[in-house]
């Protein structure tokens, strides 16, 4: 498999931080986002129960993108809001590096993921970053196919359930 670039990785952690069908959350209180900032060397402060809630905020708006990316009906414009929001309170800016256009987050935290998803947006890998199909599931993951057709985060799980469930839609069986 080729090398995930590390800004699309990072934007995908961030977001797989939920588990939406078991509702783990590592971001679901101050502590928790702490240490996963901690973690992966973006801050090393005390975020507050705002922070926390600010930062799942983001998580949510980078996942209806990341929707998009994968033709479901997202919300993009509440999404991008948000995102307007916190790249403005995180400082997030454009440097000019030997001719090539990098996007930062001077003071580190969640502005560095959205700063890492911006530049995605920035280079034009940001469409291989996608939320899985299914809507209880919504699991974020990099699409390294090369016609960019991967729609769930595993067939295993996600892609052969609704399968299973069109083919039960079609024959008109009973059941769930
Ligand atoms: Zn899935």
């Amino acid at each position: 498999m080729t090398q995930v670039n590390p800004e699309l990785q990072l934007v995908c952690d961030f977001v797989n931080t939920v588990d939406l069908e078991d509702g783990g959350d590592e971001l679901a209180d101050a502590a928790g986002l702490g240490r996963w900032l901690r973690t992966r060397g973006l801050w090393n402060g005390r975020p507050t129960t705002e922070d926390a809630v600010f930062a799942r905020e983001a998580r949510e708006a980078l996942r209806e993108l990341m929707r998009a990316n994968n033709e479901c009906d997202a919300g993009r414009e509440r999404a991008t809001e948000i995102l307007d929001t916190v790249a403005a309170r995180t400082g997030i800016t454009v440097r000019f590096d030997g001719g090539a256009l990098r996007v930062v987050a001077p003071s580190g935290g969640i502005g560095s993921v959205v700063a890492a998803a911006g530049q995605a947006m920035a280079d034009g890998s940001w469409p291989r970053l996608k939320a899985c199909r299914a809507d209880s599931c919504r699991w974020a993951f990099v699409d390294q196919a090369k016609n960019h057709s991967r729609i769930w985060c595993s067939m295993e799980s996600c892609g052969n359930r609704e399968k299973a469930r069109a083919y039960r839609r079609r024959h008109g069986a009973a059941g769930a």
